[in-house]
Formats: C-alpha cells, sequence, structure tokens
C-alpha cells in the first residue's frame, strides 16, 4: 500500500511547527495536524521573552502565528481536525480524524504536548496570561518585586516557589494538605527559603478579580474548617502536574510511568519510524525553545529513516 504522506506531524505547537518547517524544506511535503488547542501552550501566554531572537519579547499567539506561516510558506499543508485514533502496528501507519477521513503515511511526528493542569474553578482560567500563569520560568520576569502564589505541593511547585522567589517580593505556597509530595531536598530548599511562606491544608475558592481583569488576590479555603480568607497579591503560578497528550498512543509506544513518550537516539519512539518531539516527551525542560529544538531533530530523524539509514547510524552521526 503506498502512503498518502512521507511525514504526517500531529500537534501545532512549538515541535510540531519546527519539525514541518524542516521536513517542508527537505522536500518531503509534510501534512500536519492541528488540534483543538492549536498553537499548543504559548497560545495561553502573553509577552513571550525567552524565545531567542526577539530582543523586546513577543506575544505567545503572534510567536505562534509566526511559525504557522514559516511552516506554510516552504510547503507544509496544515489541517485542522481532531485525531481520533492512531494505528501504528503497520507501516504506512494510519491516523483517523473525526471527520471521518483517514490518512496514511511513511513516518509519523508525534508532538502533542503536554497539557498544563488548571485548579478548575472558573477565574483561573479567566485569568489566564492576566496575572495567572502555568510556567514561572516563562512568565516569573513579570512579577519582579510583587507578591505572588504557588498552587501545589510536588516538585513542580517547589521549583517554582525557588525560582520565583530570587523575583517576586514574596511567595505563598498554597497546597491542599499538611505535607509536600516533593523529594526531600527540594521541600528543605523551599522551607528553608526566606521568602517562601505556606498555608497548609488549603484550596483556592476564587482567583480575584475577574471583573478587573487582572488579579489582585486569592480567597483561600482551609479544607479541614472551611475557613475563607483573602490574600492580596499580584500573581498566581498553578503547579499542579501536566497530563501528556498520549491516550492516543497508549499500548502502542512505550511510555514512562507518568505516561511521557520514551524516546531513545534522539527523537525515536519504540515504532521505527515513528517520532517524538516536544513536551510529550519532555517533562524537565518544558520549554519553547527545547521543544523546537526536538521538533528540528525529529523532521532530521525522520528524514534520514525515509532514506534507509539505520538507526544505529543515525545515532552515531547525530
Ligand atoms: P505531581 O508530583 O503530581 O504533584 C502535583 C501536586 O499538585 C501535588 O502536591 C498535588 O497535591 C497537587 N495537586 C494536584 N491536583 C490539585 C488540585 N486540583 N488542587 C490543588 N492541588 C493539586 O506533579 P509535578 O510536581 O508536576 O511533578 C511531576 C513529576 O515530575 C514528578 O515525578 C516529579 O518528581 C517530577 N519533577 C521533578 C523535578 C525535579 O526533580 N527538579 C521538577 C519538576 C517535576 P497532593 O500532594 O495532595 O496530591
Amino acid at each position: 500500500m503506498t502512503a498518502d504522506r512521507k511525514v504526517l506531524i500531529i500537534g501545532s505547537g512549538p515541535a510540531g511547527l519546527t519539525a514541518a518547517l524542516y521536513a517542508a524544506r527537505a522536500n518531503l511535503s509534510p501534512l500536519l495536524v492541528e488540534g483543538l488547542e492549536a498553537g499548543g501552550q504559548l497560545t495561553l501566554t502573553s509577552l513571550v521573552e525567552n524565545y531567542p531572537g526577539f530582543r523586546e519579547g513577543i506575544q505567545g499567539p503572534d510567536l505562534m502565528e509566526e511559525m504557522r506561516l514559516q511552516a506554510a510558506h516552504f510547503g507544509t499543508t496544515i489541517v485542522s481536525g481532531n485525531v481520533t485514533r492512531a494505528d501504528l502496528s503497520k507501516r504506512p501507519f494510519r491516523i483517523d480524524l473525526a471527520d471521518g477521513q483517514s490518512i496514511t503515511t511513511q513516518t509519523l511526528i508525534i508532538a502533542t504536548g503536554a497539557s498544563a493542569r488548571w485548579l478548575e474553578i472558573g477565574s483561573d482560567r479567566q485569568l489566564a496570561g492576566r496575572g495567572v500563569s502555568t510556567c514561572a520560568t516563562c512568565d516569573g520576569y513579570f512579577f519582579r518585586n510583587k507578591p505572588i502564589a504557588v498552587i501545589g505541593g510536588g516538585d513542580s511547585a517547589m521549583e517554582e516557589a525557588i525560582y520565583l522567589a530570587r523575583l517576586a517580593s514574596k511567595v505563598t505556597v498554597v497546597h491542599r494538605r499538611d505535607s509536600l509530595r516533593a523529594s526531600k531536598i527540594m521541600q528543605d530548599k523551599a522551607l528553608n527559603n526566606p521568602k517562601i511562606e505556606f498555608i497548609w491544608d488549603s484550596e483556592i475558592a476564587e482567583v480575584k478579580d475577574v471583573s478587573q481583569g487582572a488579579v489582585t488576590g486569592l480567597i483561600v479555603r482551609n479544607v479541614k474548617t472551611g475557613h475563607l480568607s483573602e490574600v492580596p497579591l499580584d500573581g498566581l503560578f498553578i503547579a499542579i502536574g501536566h497530563t501528556p497528550n498520549t491516550s492516543l498512543f497508549r499500548g502502542q509506544l512505550e511510555l514512562d510511568e507518568h505516561g511521557y513518550i520514551l524516546t531513545h537516539n534522539g527523537t525515536h519512539t519504540s515504532v521505527p519510524g515513528v517520532f517524538a518531539a516536544g513536551d510529550v516527551q519532555d517533562h524537565t525542560y518544558r520549554q519553547a525553545v527545547t521543544a523546537a529544538g526536538s521538533g528540528c531533530m525529529a523532521a532530521l530523524d525522520a528524514e534520514r529513516f525515509l532514506d534507509g539509514i539505520p538507526e544505529e547510524v543515525i545515532a552515531e552521526i547525530a
């Protein structure tokens, strides 16, 4: 059976679009399927100041639009669609879209990302990018010398609190229990930091103030007593974990215990011809620039795979 495509990419964040750019410029005429969250997590942020090449920074949605136009300019076909099924059991691989369309491909690059978990109390989402963030390295700089809060008790929350304590005037960690899930070393660092305070056994009832379109404080509920209190501050960082978007590939690709795709020799997955790039295979760095870098790697790996270069050789020349 002849495949419809040489390279098919799922995902339209920095990883997917960079993979598309490289595959297009290698004359592989890639097809990129952008899902419901087109553009990925950067479309949820405001100013991005840590993507190289933009001295004054660039708005997250604008950066993604530029990447999209650049990938299209070099010959990427971009289709909107929700992938409902992926069959990686034989080549060519096949993906099915919600509109009934099926596409076959010789290589597949998975760049479906990971979604930050939100509190789902309404006001947190409504103030996203207006004082509520899920990425300290992206947005911490905007809160220099201002009081902020971090939600969560895991390693991510402690890491973000420690990072933000260097910038903010004060960091209040709000955690729903009276003990942390984070590793001992991260706990010690956070607990001993004079700029970090903890509010235990508490959850966020409301982020204020949606009517002003900016964060002015939190209404915190003690889960043991039900007591409500208001904490005035300027920013809120939600660090309650990420969910990798890998449900389509469960049982078909090797995943780690948190559901992230395992890669080796660059971006190779456990199925030859299937590559993974960006946050779907990286819970350590999670930056736009690292995602873009791994998208480039995935396109080069796919190109070499199509050229019939064995994986061991690819690993050596990479
Ligand atoms: P995590 O370990 O799953 O921790 C999530 C934290 O958020 C937990 O404390 C949890 O509370 C809390 N939480 C979850 N849902 C909540 C909700 N709806 N409302 C309020 N709080 C909520 O996630 P993570 O910290 O992102 O870490 C993920 C993995 O990456 C872990 O294996 C971690 O060790 C690793 N990691 C390592 C490092 C490092 O070593 N430097 C840095 C980052 C991440 P409970 O504790 O009550 O469940």
